[in-house]
């Protein structure tokens, strides 16, 4: 008899990816095989994002268009899982014609066997509910999907109240993952021949295990054999403190480049953000931390949130030239029901944000450029994962530094470090030649 076989699709952050990651790894409990498209699954699961409405929507489209599938198909299960899910929940399931059979919000994923077998029996089943056991799951539990790089969950919720946000609101306040099943995790990746692992929450500086924080994990994770690099992501500036920050300059395998989101670089709107920052306090850390290591900053920042003036906006273009980071997810800010921010008064027209955000990506890649054109000529090591986006003759991978690297070489690098020396440099990517006389594949 053939397995039943599963579809995940997933939208949004590495928080969503690895949930996939966890969902597939419980399917494969329950004897579920991947499908290769969805239209061949008997199960298919929506990962959703709701950070922006843009995500949100699209969302809603794929379920309008698996609902013709599930004409053909009554005995299809489709499954709605992730933030939307949290957020739309119960009057997503009244709404006729969804075609919806599961929804499961982020902390649903232990459940899932259950769930699976309620909508069987039932026709629905539903779970939203903010379970703080949600992070107690077994290693085992998780098919990890992104050798030789893995993503490791240390723990779920928002603390923080960051006025434009609503993901305290989707994945509930903070819970943290006991440093042992970390640990043990790691362990067995550095067995399977992982060589790096990115240690993911929301707040993930805000981890904490009894005594055990974040500083204290890097220092126990430092000391696996075979483990080769460790990232964390994402951080809060407020929470970014002296000891974690000597971590990332004392432990070697800790990687140079660090995501640290700005979000404004104005006071006044950090202020309305309620983001407990000033930029002087950002760029005093970011100083601190650029003082005896060679650290990348990557931030994100929000163009054209209410009352955001021409001043403010200036305030953000000269902080991103003092700062000079090496790369900026920037976005237009999108209201989300629910927040603080969707109440306040003084939008700014959308003409205006548009403008803003050209104005601030046009500065970014003159710096981008510039910074990558610095290295041209050092050697790198770099985490092989596959093919370049540009030619298939190409290998690529990661730097420390979180560069995309490209460069020719043989197949047997895939899934190993190598050193390159960099030739070129683009906005986006480097490219570079293999120093084989040093590769270790
Ligand atoms: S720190 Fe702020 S932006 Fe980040 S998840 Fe929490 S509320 Fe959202």
């Amino acid at each position: 008899m053939s397995r039943e076989k599963y579809f995940i699709e997933t939208w949004g952050c590495q928080m969503n990816l690895h949930d996939s990651e966890r969902m597939a790894g419980i399917l494969a409990g329950m004897g579920f095989e991947p499908a290769l498209r969805a239209d061949e699954a008997d199960l298919i699961l929506l990962n959703s994002c709701a950070v922006r409405d843009k995500a949100e929507q699209k969302v809603y489209t794929r379920l309008g268009e698996l609902r013709m599938l599930k004409r053909k198909r009554p005995d299809l299960l489709i499954g709605l899982c992730g933030c939307v899910a949290q957020l739309e929940g119960a009057s997503l399931l009244k709404k006729q014609g969804r075609g919806v059979d599961i929804l499961i919000g982020p902390r649903g994923i232990p459940d899932l066997p259950k769930r699976i077998r309620e909508a069987r029996r039932v026709g629905k089943s539903i779970d939203l509910s903010y379970r703080k056991d949600a992070v107690l799951y077994e290693p085992e539990e998780v098919l990890h999907g992104t050798f030789p790089k893995a993503f490791v969950n240390v723990m779920e919720g928002c603390n923080m109240n960051c006025a434009f946000c609503i993901i305290p609101r989707t994945r509930g306040r903070e819970i943290y993952r006991p440093a042992d099943k970390i640990l043990e995790e790691i362990r067995l990746l550095a067995n399977d021949r992982f060589l790096e692992v990115e240690l993911l929450g929301q707040t993930v500086n805000a981890y904490r295990d009894g005594k055990c924080r974040l500083s204290d994990l890097l220092e126990r994770i430092h000391s696996i054999d075979g483990i080769q690099r460790i990232r964390f992501t994402t951080s809060h500036p407020l929470l970014m403190n002296r000891r974690l920050m000597d971590s990332i300059r004392d432990l070697p395998k800790v990687c140079s480049y660090l995501h640290l989101p700005v979000q404004s670089g104005s006071n006044s709107i950090l202020k309305s953000m309620q983001r407990g920052y000033s930029r002087e306090v950002y760029r005093e850390k970011i100083d601190y931390l650029r003082k005896d290591r060679e650290i990348s900053i990557g931030t994100d920042i929000i163009v054209g949130f209410p009352g955001e003036s021409d001043r403010d906006h200036d305030d953000t273009l000269s902080l991103i030239s003092a700062i000079g980071f090496d790369i900026i997810y920037s976005f237009k800010f999108s209201s989300r029901p629910g927040t603080i921010a969707a109440e306040m008064p003084d939008p700014v027209p959308e003409n205006v944000k548009s403008r803003r955000l050209q104005e601030l990506q046009a500065l970014q890649v003159v710096i981008q450029r510039e910074r990558n054109l610095k290295l041209i000529g050092r050697n790198l090591e770099v985490l092989v994962t596959g093919r370049s986006r540009k030619s298939v003759e190409e290998l690529s991978g990661r730097s420390e530094c979180h560069r995309v690297v490209n460069f020719t070489g043989p197949d047997t690098l895939l899934g190993h470090l190598a050193p390159v020396v960099v030739q070129g440099a683009g906005v986006h990517h480097l490219s570079g030649k293999w120093l084989p006389e040093t590769g270790s594949a």
